[in-house]
């Protein structure tokens, strides 16, 4: 059965250039970039030609480019790296991916609210910083998303930098972009903040690649010390197959962005509109121009998540409720908590992430589908919804 993926927030599924850039590194120039010999210069060369390629996409300089392993290690490192640094308190909007809410809280941070749409609410953001500041504490470090992975909803970067110059000057501010490099370009994040994390497999690179920008310089302590790899910031042996394939594949979105927006939007309206206008009871979780294209999100009453799930996996559609986690496990969403959607809506969540390899028929057999599931979860209840 051919699968029907509409869970590229997920995970993206590889681009064909970015495979056929890594092979090499994986078949034949498999020396150490750190080395010494030709060999390993040769490995070398292609990382920093990589560091290249990602720092023209996003607008800084190559030296301020640190690869790491992934998007949760970049996200882990600037505020672990931060928090460490000044001793400051670290503060992030309670939508955020676990991957900065999780390291918040186990510093001791502050998690601010947000608005109907999962952004950072600013008229929170700048009273919960001067309370800090008056306790006299400092704040080390801001972290607020580009791109909310559930719900797809946009931060608007440069308005979060004014509240965090105005009201703590002296604290770093972090971005989690992995969900916007396809939707966004982030050459136009990039100047409002100091540090910004990216993961590969997002994009069609390969997992097990994420980029930290440390914008203008060294601001935070590494999280991985060791071989001093990274200019000291990020040890370990490079991935030289993952970063040139990583580098390779964010070229491309990059290039190929404005035109992809607009087929994946249609794409994605006519798939969201198609449910709500043959199902009733589907209603959107937010409005589309609050949104990335990519991202459709939909509450389904009289029907739970995780059944809807299992029966689309029957039929190899793949979509999602909440953020995946290590589990595979269902949990309740945070992030639409945190929009105050109430729990019985939020119970028939459904994500549904567009990408680059996602097309009309991916959409008419996702709709298909769906409605068939839906349908017969609900001739199960005593709800009655038809
Ligand atoms: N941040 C966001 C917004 C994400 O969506 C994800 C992945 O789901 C991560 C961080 C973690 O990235 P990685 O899977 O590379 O660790």
């Amino acid at each position: 059965m051919a699968i029907t993926y509409l869970d590229h927030a997920a995970s993206a599924p590889m681009r064909p250039e970015a495979i056929e850039a890594m092979l090499p590194y994986l078949r034949d120039q498999y020396a150490n970039p750190s080395g010494s010999h030709r060999f390993a210069r040769q490995a070398r060369q292609a990382v920093d030609e990589s560091r290249d390629r990602v720092a023209a996409v996003l607008g800084c300089r190559p030296n301020d480019v640190v690869f790491t392993g992934c998007g949760t290690e970049s996200d882990n490192m600037a505020i672990t790296g931060a928090v460490t640094r000044s001793g400051g308190v670290a503060v992030c909007p309670a939508t955020e991916h676990h991957a900065v809410l999780e390291v918040v809280e186990h510093h001791g941070g502050v998690v601010v609210g947000v608005d109907h749409a999962g952004r950072v609410d600013l008229g929170q953001l700048a009273p919960a910083l001067d309370e800090i500041v008056a306790a006299d504490r400092s704040v080390a470090i801001v972290s607020v998303m580009t791109v909310n992975n559930e719900v797809g909803s946009i931060n608007d970067l440069e308005a979060v930098r004014r509240v965090v110059r105005r009201h703590s000057p002296g604290a770093l501010l972090h971005t989690d972009a992995v969900q916007a490099p396809c939707w966004l370009d982030l050459r136009r994040v990039t100047p409002h903040v100091d540090l910004l994390a990216l993961s590969a497999h997002k994009f069609g690179g390969p997992k097990g690649v994420g980029v930290l920008v440390e914008n203008g310089g060294p601001k935070i302590n590494p999280l991985i010390i060791g071989g001093g790899q990274e200019r000291e910031r990020r040890s370990g042996t490079h991935n030289t197959a993952g970063i040139v394939a990583a580098s390779i594949a964010l070229e491309l979105t990059d290039a190929e962005r404005a035109t992809e927006v607009v087929r994946i939007a249609a794409l994605r309206d006519r798939l969201v509109d198609e449910l709500c206008a043959r199902l009733n009871g589907v209603t959107e979780t937010l409005d589309r121009s609050e949104k990335v294209a990519g991202s459709g999100h939909v509450c389904i009453e009289g029907i739970e998540s995780e059944a809807l799930l299992f029966l689309l996996d029957e039929e190899a559609v793949c979509a999602s409720a909440a953020s995946a986690c290590a589990s595979g496990a269902m949990e309740p969403s945070h992030v639409l908590a945190a929009m105050g959607v109430p729990a019985v809506r939020s119970l028939g969540a459904l994500r549904l992430t567009l990408g680059h390899t996602t097309t009309d028929a991916d959409v008419d057999r996702g709709v298909h589908v769906i409605i068939e599931a839906v349908q017969r979860l609900r001739s199960h209840t005593d709800r009655g919804i038809a």
